[in-house]
């Protein structure tokens, strides 16, 4: 038995069932005892979810955790009530103005995005995902940019179809490594998605000249540009986007409405070292951060910030004569982040997240001391290292040693993951296949990344192993 049979006769003997084959097609008729329930809870459910909270855990982005958010979740839940109106519960709205001005504050934030300084038309909102986040700002975006044709030229809209014929040369910009998110809420709301390229080159950010160029050809196309993303802290690589620099482009565009997904990266403006770029966000008409992900807030705790609720009221707006049309709505999810604010303090948050990306730097040189087995291909950033494994010089095959080096990088994820005792991201970047450390996660440690890195040592010599002995067959 060699060591690929070992692992297919290993899955056979271990396969779990899945939960669907284990519980019943019905929900009881009856009443059953909580002791049954709990019992299921523990054998059936508990062993086949995902650990975030294991040292282990390296992938995707943190979503922590704290028993002051957990307590936050428990009060929330025992609200009956459904918050669509400040009436519904004014507590609700006004604990969740509160407590998004003390983000804003705390993020050092441009004071449009706050409810309650003078001069102020915007606030923050808690969203359930960055992905509700941009799609609300990208209808908000589309639905402006309508109202702005109709102002401009009244007789556009005399045709009931007038928002979907206008709509239809409507553009919205992106990179190559914007989240996802950006480009499905694109698809759902019917707007074109233009890919600004991000290359390796550039560290993969999206910067203001290429960005500049799929602008004017979108323009001189007869297209409308109406939304730009740009993202502080990119999933793959954690790479910033050209903040500034677009920035200033959107000054000569007042049509199009600059979204900032900082879901990640937006939670470092906590620290003073990365304050430099809260002014820069002042030309932006948007920002989305999720405390879940570097505030040991639970998911949902993504704020939306926006310069002007007007636009968001007017595209969300449709009240029943029951409702009270002068007040916004907020939800109990508020007290889930007044909680951790209160019981850490932003010192200690700070003290958290400087930890993680500590932990960043001294992953990246554990793979600087091996230069023959590893090549980092971007970061360390906001403890996301994005990295590759080196093959081989030469084996004979007709693949490059580029090709080579992907195709191990992404079987030693593949291994390491499927030892269940770590688990990584690996993606595509560019030309690279690459593994993502992230060392952020609330039990990562110095001790926890270096079990990782001992992983995907031994699995990338199993790997060179077999790539030697079995050329391009695997
Ligand atoms: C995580 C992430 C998202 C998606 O966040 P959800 O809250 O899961 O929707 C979007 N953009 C970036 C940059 C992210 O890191």
């Amino acid at each position: 038995m060699d060591a690929d049979q070992f692992r297919q006769a290993a899955h056979a003997v271990v396969e779990q069932k899945s939960l669907q084959t284990e519980l019943p097609n019905s929900a009881p008729t009856h009443s059953e005892p909580w002791d049954a329930i709990q019992a299921d809870y523990q054998n059936l459910v508990l062993p086949r979810m995902t650990d975030w909270s294991s040292p282990g855990f390296a992938a995707f982005f943190p979503s922590g955790t704290s028993y002051p958010s957990m307590l936050g979740e428990f009060l929330a839940s025992s609200f009956a009530g459904s918050m669509f109106s400040w009436i519904c519960s004014p507590a609700a709205t006004e604990l969740e103005e509160v407590v998004m001005d003390w983000v804003a504050e705390a993020l050092d934030l441009p004071t449009s995005f706050y409810h309650n300084k003078p001069s102020s038309k915007g606030g923050g909102l808690i969203m359930s995902s960055a992905s509700e986040s941009v799609i609300t700002a990208m209808a908000a975006a589309r639905d402006r940019a309508l109202e702005a044709i109709r102002l401009k030229d009244p007789t556009v809209a005399t045709c009931s179809n007038w928002r979907q014929k206008e709509a239809s040369n409507f553009v919205v910009f992106g990179s190559e490594t914007t989240h996802s998110s950006v480009m499905k809420a694109a698809k759902v709301l019917n707007l074109q998605y233009v890919t600004v390229p991000a290359p390796y080159s550039n560290d993969f950010r999206m910067v203001r000249e290429q960005l500049c160029q799929e602008l004017e050809s979108s323009i001189s196309n007869g297209f409308i540009p109406v939304f730009v993303a740009v993202t502080l802290g990119t999933t793959s690589t954690c790479a910033f986007d050209d903040l500034e620099g677009i920035g200033k482009l959107l000054d000569d565009h007042p049509l199009i409405w600059g979204h900032v997904d900082a879901a990640y990266g937006g939670n470092a403006l906590l620290l003073p070292e990365f304050k430099y770029l809260s002014p820069l966000l002042r030309p932006y008409a948007s920002f989305t951060v999720n405390l879940n992900k570097g505030m040991s807030v639970t998911v949902d705790g993504s704020c939306l910030f926006i310069r002007d609720k007007f636009d968001l009221a007017s595209s969300f707006t449709c009240y029943g004569s029951y409702l009270n049309p002068d007040k916004t709505i907020g939800g109990p999810q508020s007290l889930k982040i007044w909680f951790v604010l209160r019981s850490f303090g932003l010192e200690k948050l700070r003290e958290t997240m400087r930890r993680g990306f500590q932990l960043g730097e001294e992953f990246a040189n554990l793979l600087k001391d091996q230069q023959d087995l590893f090549e980092i291909i971007s970061g360390p950033r906001l403890g996301v290292v994005a990295f590759r494994i080196k093959a081989p010089s030469s084996n004979g095959s007709s693949e490059t040693l580029h090709e080579r080096s992907n195709r191990l990088t992404l079987q030693v994820c593949q291994d390491v993951n499927a030892s269940g005792q770590a688990f990584l991201t690996g993606c595509t970047i560019g030309d690279f296949y690459v593994i993502r450390m992230v060392t952020t996660h609330v039990s990562n440690s110095p001790a926890s990344i270096r079990s990782i890195l001992g992983l995907i040592i031994q699995a990338a010599s199993r790997g060179e192993n077999a790539t030697c002995c079995k050329p391009s067959s695997v």
